[in-house]
């Protein structure tokens, strides 16, 4: 019995290296197609790679500047030297359009005082650490510490048009990524947060280990076929100009 017990824990740790290199293998086609440290989108929008990994994109307005998505650094480096350099105050961010409850998509919306920091339905409860997760990462996340809190958090309902800085933004329900996650349509541009992110294989839906439920976020995909965008600003990759066509890719 001794005898054998190398040669089984061997053959453990071979099936398990097995099935770590199978996992990577799944997972590395589906993770992000990075544009790069910074987005230009147009005179007005910009995206910007925050904390090395997640975009935080700011939308310049009349009367200063809405994000959407607050990014991964708590700190707001990348954010407030951007802010700053266009002549921006943390306290002229007047909105900020979250995607969903993932905290490396809201870490630094606490830095904005006077910003309306909008989400989707039920989703405080992700951003409280109220709701439990149920994604693999969501589990081995749960008891990580959190940033603060922004302080005016609102949530909209499915379909509802937001005046920002005199120009309407509309908020679309796509629950699936998480139950609340929302996106946001701005003249041609579309922010899909993680419901839809460009990996090396085109527009992709977030890869299971990230998300609550595939079946839903397959309906959220479906759904985004009415809506008139051509351009999609995503949560880790950057923007996608072809963007329709690779929505109906996905979706065949
Ligand atoms: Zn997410």
């Amino acid at each position: 019995m001794a005898k054998d017990s190398p040669s089984r824990l061997a053959r453990a740790l071979f099936i398990l290296l097995g099935l770590v290199m199978l996992g990577a293998a799944w997972v590395w086609p589906h993770l992000p197609s990075r544009d790069g440290a910074r987005v230009e989108a147009g005179p007005e929008l910009l995206g910007l790679l925050s904390g090395g990994y997640a975009y935080a994109w700011v939308l310049k307005t009349p009367n200063g500047a809405a994000l959407v998505d607050a990014g991964a650094d708590p700190q707001g480096k990348e954010l407030l030297a951007e802010l700053a350099a266009r002549g921006v105050s943390p306290e002229q961010v007047h909105t900020i359009l979250l995607t969903h409850g993932h905290v490396d998509h809201w870490a630094g919306a606490h830095l904005f005082p006077n910003a309306r920091v909008v989400l989707g339905p039920g989703e405080g409860a992700l951003l409280r650490g109220e709701y439990s997760q149920k994604s693999l990462v969501g589990r081995m996340t749960r008891s990580l510490p959190r940033p603060p809190l922004p302080a005016k958090l609102e949530e909209v309902a499915e379909g509802v048009e937001l005046e920002v800085d005199g120009e309407p933004i509309r908020a679309i329900h796509v629950p699936g990524h998480t139950p609340g996650s929302m996106v946001y349509l701005w003249r041609d541009v579309l922010f899909t947060g993680d419901l839809l992110v460009r990996s090396n294989r085109g527009l992709d839906s977030s890869p299971f280990i990230f998300s609550e439920s595939n079946e839903e976020s397959r309906a959220s995909l479906r759904k985004l076929r009415g809506v008139e965008f051509s351009r999609i600003a995503d949560g880790h990759a950057g923007l996608t100009v072809d963007a329709r066509a690779q929505l109906e890719k996905l979706l065949e």
